[in-house]
């Protein structure tokens, strides 16, 4: 399966056994994203938002 990151576009690769909820990595900006669903090889990612809150600049 793979999804495309939405911040800079670049196609994600995600395991065969990826399940919602699991986080994901873009491996070009490393944006970080949650499977928020996967129906069939659609699968729909959403920005993680429990981590990176104090990583500053
Ligand atoms: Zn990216």
């Amino acid at each position: 399966m793979e999804t495309k990151c939405k911040i800079c576009g670049e196609k994600i690769s995600l395991p065969e056994d990826s399940m919602a909820g699991e986080l994901v990595e873009c491996g070009s900006c490393g944006m970080s994203y949650e499977i928020a669903s996967i129906n069939a090889d659609v699968v729909s990612i959403k920005p993680a938002e429990n981590v990176g809150e104090d990583w500053g600049e």
